[in-house]
């Protein structure tokens, strides 16, 4: 069926994701950051010297930013600010940037709500 087919990853937003294998510790990460409701971790294919990625560890519907209401406000605001923190950790004191993708034309892959960070060298705007 046309949910199953994976032709548009939208279709399957529900389902898990390798994220939710990263928070259970099943497939290795490198992990830089951990408290009671996010997680960071290395991008494993990095854009920048340093692309680390921001996550919810429940994804409580956010699946994208897209799909957030106002019961989102307080995971959102704290993720930000992990996101902050973790990269004045990595040594980004020059500036950094903060990316999310979401759905089809973000070129969003994967359906839990992640932060990118990217940083380490100028980057350019704007972005493709
Ligand atoms: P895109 O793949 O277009 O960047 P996303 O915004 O959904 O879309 O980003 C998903 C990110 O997750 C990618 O940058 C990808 O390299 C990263 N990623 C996928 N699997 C892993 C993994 N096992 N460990 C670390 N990062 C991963």
């Amino acid at each position: 069926n046309a949910a199953a087919s994976g032709a548009d990853a939208a279709a399957d937003q529900g389902a898990p994701t390798i994220f939710d294998k990263i928070i259970s510790k099943q497939i290795p990460a490198n992990i830089i950051y951990e408290d009671e409701s996010a997680l960071a971790f290395r991008d494993i294919n990095p854009q920048a010297p340093v692309h680390f990625l921001v996550i919810p560890k429940h994804r409580d519907g956010l699946t994208q930013l897209s799909k957030c209401n106002d019961s989102h406000e307080k995971v959102l605001g704290h993720l930000l600010v992990v996101a902050s923190k973790v990269a004045l950790q990595e040594g980004l004191n020059d500036g950094f940037r903060v990316v999310i993708n979401d759905g089809v034309n973000g070129c969003q892959s994967v359906y839990h709500l992640h932060l990118h960070i990217v940083g380490g060298r100028q980057l350019t705007w704007p972005p493709g």
